[in-house]
């Protein structure tokens, strides 16, 4: 199995991150946002493999709200949410609030799932690491949940995928990566919910799920991708 072959079983339809951040930046321009008049919000997974795509977001849209947590959860609750809409531009009579979530998972050139090879090692190491760890406790079948205060953000990771998956199961890493961009999409969704008003502010929301591949090449996986423009939710064009 080649890195293509598995990249498109696995996450059909995914593209190269530069150009998924560029052609979502040109359709959402089409819905009235850019960069002078939006705020860019992003979350991804701690680890330095995910920046790429942050550094691209940067350059595009100009330097964005950091709401990254362990595997890209969205831990940073009303406060944290508040506090970027709190710094969006004031152009005009509305706020635009551009929304990336994105969780991650590497594959090798021989189609390995969450193997890579990063920079100054020789040795394989995995992606997502705290997907890996959480299922390394599914498999041992003791999940712990509680919230540990040494282990806040992956305390808080695994009590919120544990409700995703039926008891027993063992999903593989592709699977809980999955799993947990439903997660991050409901959780980015109900924020949203809970704090924009649709009324005074537009948004978009684009999730989906980060790829390592080979030669340090990172793609998308593109998720759930729509704004919603004066209260009205718009799809947007298949990157
Ligand atoms: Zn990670």
């Amino acid at each position: 199995v080649t890195f293509e072959t598995a990249l498109d079983q696995i996450f059909p339809g995914s593209l190269l991150e530069d150009a998924f951040v560029t052609q979502t930046y040109q359709a959402l321009q089409e819905l009235g946002f850019n960069a002078s008049n939006s705020i860019a919000c992003v979350s991804v997974c701690r680890d330095e493999l995910t920046l790429p795509l942050v550094t691209k977001i940067s350059e595009v849209w100009g330097e964005a709200f950091n709401f990254s947590s362990l595997a890209g959860m969205l831990f940073l609750g009303k406060t944290g949410f508040s506090a970027a809409y709190h710094h969006a531009p004031r152009m005009d009579e509305r706020e635009r609030y551009v929304h990336f979530a994105l969780p991650h998972i590497a594959i090798g050139e021989n189609g390995e799932v969450g193997s890579t090879i990063r920079p100054g090692h020789l040795e394989r190491s995995s992606a997502c690491g705290a997907l890996m760890a959480f299922r390394d406790e599914l498999v041992s079948g003791q999940v712990n949940i509680e919230l540990d205060p040494d282990d806040i953000e992956q305390s808080l990771l695994k009590h919120r995928l544990f409700n995703k998956i039926k008891y027993g199961d063992v999903p593989d890493l592709s699977r809980l990566t999955q799993l947990a961009h439903e997660a991050v999409t409901e959780d980015l969704e109900h924020m949203v919910s809970l704090l924009v008003d649709t009324g005074r502010s537009d948004y978009a929301v684009l999730t989906g799920i980060q790829i390592h591949g080979p030669e340090g090449r990172n793609y998308i996986w593109p998720g759930t991708l729509y704004a919603v423009v004066n209260g009205r939710r718009q799809s947007l064009q298949e990157p």
